[in-house]
């Protein structure tokens, strides 16, 4: 803390983050090493995680390998198995933050409801709901799959049984022997049906779209791995360096040769034929749309579960909910006691982007005008000092998201050492740089698989791909290696 500024509210600081995610801790960490201090986390939740502390859900686990969906800076040589479930990676963040002391920059319970860029002050003046503070530096890891997205589904609120998101899991609710509905069939309802089915009385599964399901290679570490991996640093980066670079020819498909994803089809849907006996419910598992247009998930254990005895899936759409009941368009009535809602994120609509002004008085979301857009996903035409950690067109069909978090710490750590270096109060980038940016993401999203024609919540309501990164993963850690000043407006102290 370098003290109050006069004249201002509240303690100043070098770096203010917003959230405890695997974001913020990242950053944090990146920034400890390289000495910059002054830096708070304002995290609204009692404790830190984001995205594995508040997705709780049976059979919540990473679709990464644990290897390679892990922070590179601290390996960990213990993961159970090799996609990791929830509760493991939950405590890893928590073992990184206190073997590296990250805890005491925290400040937890401390949610952003404002901030403010002060252009004659060039300070960021932030209101959270523990007080006001200022930073030079403001960076937003506030999440983008951190916004449950509810339906809007008529009759839904008037629903007298019990009603949850599958990332606010109502722990305290007992679903045994319960009819419940599951509305949604994405990454999350897939790991948690499975999970809820050998004890739910009667299951109902409303899908919208069906997933394209492949076999998901989970299985224990073996104890000689383990022993291998706590002694040799050279084993686990070749581990990972190994799952890396077989996720990048994923990228080659999805973002080259959409085509060949055919190629993947075709095992996708003899996994179907195995797990699927009924011809009926299979015709109604097939997608029909390109392999990894939409999110493919990874699950051996979902495809049976909708083949028991006390599982239903309906493929109506959905008309109405009544006080006891789920209604589809065709009149059919089916009772439920509980309706879990595995529908998403609002991963277009970020909630943080309400609650940040420029120096004009207009939000980012006004900035937007309905549609996101950064350049590196990380910085914004009119608002100072300002970083987003993944921001849009930084998200992944196919790869470790850390990655991409750990490329745009690398670029907040650097602009923060030009800053310093030059004698800078503010860097802001130049709107024609963004402009650029944005229509070259756009031009090559277009030869992507993600264009081929389904709708998914990559797409924003203009139907503009906002959340994919649309090139090889390395090529963004190239970018990103650097800040590059001479695209950014630069203020010198004076
Ligand atoms: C169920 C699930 C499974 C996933 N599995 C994978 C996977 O296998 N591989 C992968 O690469 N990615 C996966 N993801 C994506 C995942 O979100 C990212 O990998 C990563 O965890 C995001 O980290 P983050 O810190 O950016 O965001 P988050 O983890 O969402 O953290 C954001 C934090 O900001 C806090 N916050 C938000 N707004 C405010 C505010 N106004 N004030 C204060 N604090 C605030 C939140 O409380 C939260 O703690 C998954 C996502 C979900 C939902």
């Amino acid at each position: 803390m370098t003290g109050s500024t006069p004249g201002s509210p509240g303690p100043h600081h070098r770096v203010v983050i917003v959230g405890a995610g695997f974001g913020g801790v990242a950053l944090a960490l990146r920034l400890r090493r390289e000495g910059v201090e002054d830096v708070v986390v304002l995290e609204r939740e009692d404790d830190l995680g984001g995205t594995w502390l508040v997705n709780t859900y049976p059979g919540c686990q990473c679709d990464v390998p644990s290897l390679l969906y892990s922070l590179s800076d601290a390996p960990n040589p213990e993961w159970s198995r090799t996609f990791a479930p929830q509760p493991e990676i939950e405590q890893y963040l928590r073992r990184v933050a206190d073997r590296f002391d990250l805890r005491r920059q925290i400040r937890f319970g401390t949610e952003l409801l404002g901030a403010d860029w002060d252009e004659a002050g060039q300070r960021w003046v932030v209101e959270t709901s523990a007080g006001p503070l200022t930073s030079d530096v403001l960076v937003l890891a506030a999440g983008f799959l951190s916004e449950p997205a509810l339906p809007d589904i008529e009759g839904l609120d008037g629903f007298e049984g019990t009603v949850f998101h599958s990332a606010r899991w109502r722990h305290d609710h007992d679903l045994t022997g319960e009819r419940v509905a599951v509305i949604g069939t994405g990454a999350s309802a897939i790991q948690f049906v499975p999970a809820i089915q050998p004890r739910v009385g009667r299951l109902t599964v409303f899908q919208r779209t069906p997933p394209w399901v492949v076999p998901r290679p989970d299985r224990p570490f073996r104890p000689w791995e383990h022993w291998l991996f706590a002694r040799s640093r050279v084993a686990t980066r070749l581990s990972r360096a190994r799952i890396y670079w077989s996720r990048e020819l994923l990228a080659l498909v999805f973002t080259r040769y959409p085509g060949l994803s055919r190629f993947a089809a075709r095992g996708a849907l003899a996994h179907l034929a195995d797990q699927v006996p009924d011809e009926g419910l299979r015709a109604r598992l097939t997608p029909d749309y390109e392999l990894g247009c939409k999110r493919v998930l990874l699950s051996n254990d979902y495809l049976p579960a909708l083949g028991r005895p006390n599982t239903e899936l309906v493929t109506e759409p959905i008309a109405r909910v009544l006080p006891h009941a789920v209604v589809t368009a065709d009149g059919t009535e089916y009772p439920v006691d509980t309706i879990i809602l595995g529908t998403g994120f609002e991963a277009t609509e970020p909630p943080i982007a309400r609650r940040v002004r420029a120096a004009d008085g207009r939000t980012i979301r006004e900035h937007w005008g309905g549609s996101m857009r950064a350049y590196l996903g990380t910085t914004l035409a009119e608002f100072p000092n300002l970083f987003m950690i993944i921001g849009p067109n930084t998200g992944l069909g196919h790869s470790s998201m850390i990655f991409m978090i750990e490329s745009q710490a690398n670029y907040v750590v650097d602009a923060l050492k030009t800053m310093t270096a030059r004698n800078l109060t503010s860097v802001v980038v130049d709107p024609e740089v963004v402009d650029r940016f944005d229509q070259e993401i756009q031009r090559k999203l277009r030869r992507t698989v993600w264009s081929t024609g389904c709708s998914s919540w990559y797409l924003d309501a203009s139907g503009r791909n906002t959340t994919l990164w649309p090139d090889f993963t390395w090529q963004y850690r190239q970018r990103t290696r650097r800040f590059d000043a001479d695209r950014y407006r630069l203020t010198r102290a004076s």
